[in-house]
C-alpha cells in the first residue's frame, strides 16, 4: 500500500479523500492556489505545496506543477478528485512517465470515454443501448436539418465534447435546429476548443439514472447498483438519491449489466459511472460513462456501506476488489442535496463572500461533505458549491424527512445560498411520490422560483415558537433585575408579522408553555435560550427545528427555507406600531444592478431601446460562469452606465430604464 498520495483537487472533495486515506495510514499531500492558501482542505492534509496563482488554468490545471509536487514530497499516487484534471489523459500519462501511480481508471479508458461520439460507438459495440439518433459528426446547419428529420423531433444536438451541460441544445423543429447547431458549435468551440456536434433523439420526460461501477486490476468488474439524478437545473444535477425509486430489480440488473460490460469492454480498473436515460415505460439509454469518482458517490457509499475512495485507492495499489457481485447488497434509501453559494431568487447568479456563520447539522443519519468553515470565504475562482449534504433512512420517505430536517438545521450566513430552494423542492409532494424526471424544477416552478413559501401550519408554529423565545429572553432579563424588581411577567404578547398582528397568550405550562393563538392552543417544549442560533423543540410532540437571528427588535425565524420576520410587542405597544407610517423602500426597479462583483462581459442593448420582459440585458461572468442578465420586465432602455470590460462591483448600476415601474 502507498505510504503517501497527493490530492490533485481542493474544496470538499479533497477533504473527502483526506479522511479516508487518514483512516487508511497514509500520508496526504495538498496542493493549493494563492486564493487557496488558508483553505480547509490544506489544514487538512498533512503537508502543502502552493502550486500558483488562483486561477485554475494557472494552479490546478498545472500538470508540470503538481507532479514536481509529487516529487518534492515523495507521493506516490495521485488521486485526482472530479473536474479538473480527473479526466485528462495527458495528466494520467504524464503521471505514469513520472513513475507516480494515477488513483484512476487506464488512459485509454479515459480517452475512449471522453469523447461522446466515440463512447457511443464502443458502447453500440459491446451491446449497450443507446439513445437512437446520428453518430457521424455533422458538418453545417443544412445537415444537421436533414439529420433531424431523420432521426425525429424533437432532437438533442450535442458536442462531442461536451460535458457539465455545456454544448446541448433541445430542438422541436427546423428553425431549432438551424439556430440550436449554430449556438451548440459555437458554445463547443469556446468552452472545449472542439466544435464537432451530433444528434440524437431526445427522450421526453426522462429521468437521469446512472451506475456506479468498480473494476480492478485482474479483470475483476461489479456494479454497486444505480443513482437516480433526475432532479436537474439546466442539466446540472441538483438532488440525487440512491437507489432509485423508479427501478425494479429486473431493469436494475439489466443496467448494471450493461454498464458492467461497457467497463470490460475498456479494461476499466477504478470507480466509474455509466450514465443512462430511462423513459417513461422503463427502457434505458446510454448517455456518457465519467472515468472518474462522481460528486453523488456518497449516496452509493451510505446504501452499500462501502468506501468508494478506499476502494480506488486500493485497486489502484494492485489490489483485487474484496468482493464480488453477489456480496453487494443495496440496504435503505440515501438522498444528497447540493448545497450552492448562489441566489435562487435572482436567477440562481453565483454568490461570493464570507461564511460569517457556518454551522452544518450533525446527526447521525447525516453526512456532510464540506471544502469550507466558519469565517471561510467563498471566492469567484471555482465552483460555488459549499457542501454536499445527505441523509440516509431505512425508508426513502425517512431518508426525506431527515433531509427536511437537516435542511431545517442547517445554518449559513454571509451570502446568499439555495438551502431554501433544496427545502422547497424536497417538500414537494410529488418529490414524496417518487414522480420525478428531468423536467421536475421547470414544471414544479412554471414562474421560477420564487422563495420557499411558509404554510399557514408552520406560520402559526413560528409565531408561537417566537412568543416563547421572547418570553424566555424577557425572563432571563428579570433573573438579572430580581433583585430590585420582583419578576412580572405578562401572559399577552402581539406578534407582528409585518402589518399582521397575532394576539398570543403565553403562560408557563410543565413541561413547556402553553401558547396559545388563533383559538387554538399549542404545547410549546424547549431548552433554547436567548442567544441560540437553533431552536430545536417539541410542539404539540412533534420535533421542531427553526433557526433563530435577533436583530434589535426584529426575531428573524427559518423554517422550510423560509425566513420570516417578527416583532413581539406588549399589546400596547403593537397598537401604537400599526399607527406607524410604513416605511417604503428606495425604488430600484429602473436599474439593472449588478448581482455579484464580476466582469462586465458584454451589453446586449442601447440607450432608446425597448426590451422585452426576459430579453437579455447584460452578461457578466463570475466564478468562471457568465450569467446572462434578462430584462424582468417590457421597458425602454435610457441610458448604459457602464462598459463591456468593467470590473463591477456588487449592486454596481449598469444601465437605467425610462420611467418609473
Ligand atoms: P454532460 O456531459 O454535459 O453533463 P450529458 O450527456 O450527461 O451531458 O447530459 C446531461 C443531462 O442532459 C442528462 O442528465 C439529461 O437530463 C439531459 N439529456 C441529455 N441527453 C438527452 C436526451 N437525448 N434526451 C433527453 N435528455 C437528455
Amino acid at each position: 500500500m502507498f505510504q503517501k498520495i497527493l490530492i490533485a483537487n481542493r474544496g470538499e472533495i479533497a477533504c473527502r479523500v483526506m479522511r479516508t486515506a487518514r483512516r487508511m495510514g497514509i500520508k496526504t499531500v495538498a496542493v493549493y492556489s494563492e486564493a487557496d492558501a488558508l483553505a480547509l482542505h490544506v489544514r487538512e492534509a498533512d503537508e502543502a505545496v502552493a502550486i500558483g496563482p488562483s486561477a485554475a488554468a494557472e494552479s490546478y490545471l498545472k500538470i508540470d506543477r503538481i507532479i514536481e509536487a509529487c516529487r518534492a514530497t515523495g507521493a506516490e499516487a495521485v488521486h485526482p478528485g472530479y473536474g479538473f484534471l480527473s479526466e485528462n489523459q495527458a495528466f494520467a500519462k504524464a503521471l505514469d512517465a513520472a513513475g507516480i501511480v494515477f488513483i484512476g481508471p487506464n488512459t485509454h479508458a479515459i480517452a475512449a470515454m471522453g469523447d461522446k461520439i466515440e463512447s457511443k460507438k464502443l458502447a453500440a459495440a459491446a451491446g449497450v443501448s443507446t439513445v437512437p439518433g446520428y453518430l457521424g459528426v455533422i458538418p453545417d446547419a443544412e445537415a444537421a436539418v436533414k439529420i433531424a428529420a431523420e432521426v425525429g423531433y424533437p432532437v438533442m444536438i450535442k458536442a462531442s465534447a461536451g460535458g457539465g451541460g455545456k454544448g446541448m441544445r433541445l430542438a422541436h423543429n427546423d428553425a431549432e435546429v438551424l439556430e440550436g447547431f449554430r449556438s451548440a458549435t459555437n458554445e463547443a468551440r469556446s468552452s472545449f476548443g472542439d466544435d464537432r456536434v451530433f444528434i440524437e433523439k431526445y427522450i421526453v420526460e426522462p429521468r437521469h439514472i446512472e451506475i456506479q461501477v468498480l473494476g480492478d486490476a485482474h479483470g475483476h468488474i461489479v456494479h454497486l447498483g444505480e443513482r437516480e439524478c433526475s432532479i436537474q437545473r439546466r442539466h446540472q444535477k441538483v438532488i440525487e438519491e440512491a437507489p432509485s425509486p423508479f427501478l425494479d430489480a429486473e431493469t436494475r440488473a439489466a443496467m448494471g449489466a450493461q454498464a458492467v460490460a461497457l467497463a470490460r469492454a475498456v479494461d476499466y480498473r477504478s470507480a466509474g459511472t455509466v450514465e443512462f436515460i430511462v423513459d417513461r415505460d422503463r427502457n434505458f439509454y446510454f448517455l456518457e460513462m465519467n472515468t472518474r469518482l462522481q460528486v453523488e458517490h456518497p449516496v452509493t457509499e451510505l446504501v452499500t456501506g462501502l468506501d468508494l475512495v478506499e476502494l480506488m485507492i486500493r485497486v489502484a495499489a494492485g489490489e483485487p476488489l474484496p468482493f464480488g457481485q453477489d456480496d453487494v447488497t443495496l440496504t435503505g434509501s440515501a438522498i444528497e442535496a447540493r448545497v450552492y453559494a448562489e441566489d435562487p431568487l435572482r436567477n440562481f447568479l453565483p454568490s461570493i463572500g464570507r461564511l460569517t456563520r457556518y454551522r452544518p447539522p450533525t446527526d447521525e443519519h447525516v453526512r456532510v461533505d464540506t471544502g469550507v468553515y466558519e469565517g471561510a470565504e467563498i471566492s469567484i475562482h471555482y465552483d460555488p458549491m459549499i457542501a454536499k449534504l445527505c441523509t440516509y433512512g431505512e425508508t426513502r420517505d425517512l431518508a426525506t424527512r431527515r433531509m427536511a430536517a437537516a435542511l431545517d438545521s442547517f445554518q449559513i450566513r454571509g451570502l446568499n445560498h439555495n438551502i431554501g430552494f433544496l427545502a422547497a423542492l424536497v417538500t414537494r409532494p410529488r418529490f414524496a411520490e417518487g414522480r420525478l424526471s428531468t423536467d421536475f424544477i421547470p414544471t414544479e416552478f412554471p414562474d421560477g422560483f420564487g422563495g420557499a413559501v411558509m404554510s399557514a401550519e408552520d406560520l402559526a408554529r413560528v409565531v408561537a415558537i417566537a412568543a416563547v423565545a421572547h418570553r424566555r429572553a424577557v425572563e432571563r432579563d428579570a433573573l438579572i433585575a430580581a433583585r430590585r424588581h420582583p419578576p412580572a411577567i405578562a401572559a399577552e404578547w402581539t406578534v407582528l408579522v409585518g402589518r399582521d398582528a397575532h394576539p398570543v397568550n403565553i403562560v408557563p405550562e410543565e413541561p413547556g408553555y402553553a401558547v396559545t393563538l388563533g383559538g387554538h392552543t399549542h404545547l410549546v417544549q424547549t431548552d433554547w435560550q436567548p442567544g441560540d442560533a437553533l431552536f430545536e423543540g417539541k410542539i404539540d410532540g412533534h420535533a421542531t427545528t427553526v433557526q433563530v437571528d435577533r436583530v434589535g427588535t426584529i426575531w428573524r425565524l427559518i423554517r422550510g427555507g423560509a425566513a420570516i420576520e417578527l416583532r413581539v410587542l406588549t399589546p400596547r405597544a403593537a397598537a401604537l406600531a400599526a399607527l406607524m407610517p410604513v416605511k417604503t423602500p428606495p425604488d430600484l426597479s429602473r436599474l439593472l444592478l449588478s448581482p455579484m462583483p464580476g466582469l462586465l462581459v458584454s451589453i446586449a442593448v442601447a440607450a432608446g431601446q425597448d426590451v422585452k420582459a426576459g430579453e437579455e440585458l447584460a452578461v457578466v461572468e463570475a466564478m468562471k460562469m457568465e450569467n446572462v442578465l434578462r430584462a424582468v420586465r417590457d421597458g425602454r432602455v435610457a441610458k448604459i452606465q457602464a462598459n463591456p470590460g468593467d470590473s463591477l462591483a456588487v449592486d454596481q448600476v449598469i444601465l437605467e430604464f425610462e420611467g418609473a415601474s
